[in-house]
């Protein structure tokens, strides 16, 4: 499914005391089935950006295009709810929203509760708990017995099981080991071309931008300032420096970024840490 931002801008608290405005005429065109990484400093607003992909947030002016169907401003909720089946949205530590007394009913209650029949609900759970790497015995487990890793798989597990046409991944490996980190990544990406998925990552890691995506956004400030393939933004050290991209990581995974890319990242890229 195509997505496009066009002209975005959305302000917190509208209209009271508190406004501020968090993004500003934000311009961001996603081919369907490639994969997309917004990257920014903290606060640049990455996360402001990832709620409008399934309308959690309405732009406050602009327009949000997924697929055929529009968000923005005056939308009813009503009609956001097809676009929350098609956009599926893996937040931060996910595994905090589990609730359900088995792995098997949290797999299943976001089909069940857009109407999915039961079989089908629990045939879907029963494949993706393998698919995402844990043994079939763990769905008769309370999820709260599990390990974290373990955990954040079923949640991950939960919004495949709605089989969204477009995974939009907010840092999905923040606070896994390395190894669990490489897994999941892995994971996704092989979902992402079997299936034909549109895949938005937003990530801190410079490392996962450079592997997997096609194409990445530069976030600064409210405003997307800039948007190429990873080759074409590694390139530019200076509007790196300029964006604040944390250049440490850079240094960290340099070697692995410049085999990766087939470049060579200038000097300026080294830091005192290193
Ligand atoms: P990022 O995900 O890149 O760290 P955010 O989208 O969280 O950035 O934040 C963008 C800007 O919006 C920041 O200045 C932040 O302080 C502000 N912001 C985020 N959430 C809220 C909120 N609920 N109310 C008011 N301001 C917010």
């Amino acid at each position: 499914m195509d997505i496009k931002l066009q002209q975005v801008s959305y302000a917190y608290a509208k209209g009271t005391p508190f406004e501020k405005y968090a993004l500003f005429d934000v311009n961001v065109a996603i081919t369907s089935g490639t994969y997309q990484a917004i990257i920014g400093h903290t606060g640049s607003g990455k996360s402001t950006i990832l709620q409008h992909f399934n309308g959690l947030l309405k732009p406050s002016k602009g327009q949000v295009h997924i697929g055929d169907r529009i968000i923005e401003a005056d939308k009813k909720a009503k009609e956001l709810k097809p676009i929350r089946q098609k956009v599926g949205i893996v937040f931060q530590f996910p595994e905090h929203q589990l609730f359900e007394e088995t792995v098997l009913k949290d797999i299943m209650f976001g089909p069940m509760n857009f109407g999915i029949p039961k079989e089908e609900a629990e045939r879907r759970a029963r494949e993706l708990v393998q698919l995402v790497g844990l043994p079939e015995e763990v769905l008769e487990k309370s999820p709260f017995d599990l390990s974290g890793g373990q955990m954040r798989r079923v949640a991950i597990a939960g919004v495949l099981a709605m089989e969204p046409e477009v995974l939009v991944l907010d840092e999905p490996t923040a606070g896994l080991d390395p190894r669990g980190q490489k897994e999941i990544m892995d994971m996704f990406y092989t979902l992402h071309k079997e299936r034909g998925l549109t895949t938005i990552l937003v990530t801190h890691s410079m490392e996962d931008a450079a592997r997997y995506a096609d194409e990445i956004v530069i976030m600064h400030e409210g405003r997307s300032v800039m948007t190429g393939t990873p080759r074409e933004l590694f390139n530019d050290t200076e509007a790196l420096k300029q964006y604040r991209l944390e250049l440490p990581r850079i240094v960290k995974f340099q070697r692995r970024i410049e085999k990766m890319l087939g470049i060579k990242l200038p000097k300026v890229c080294l830091t005192e840490e290193e």
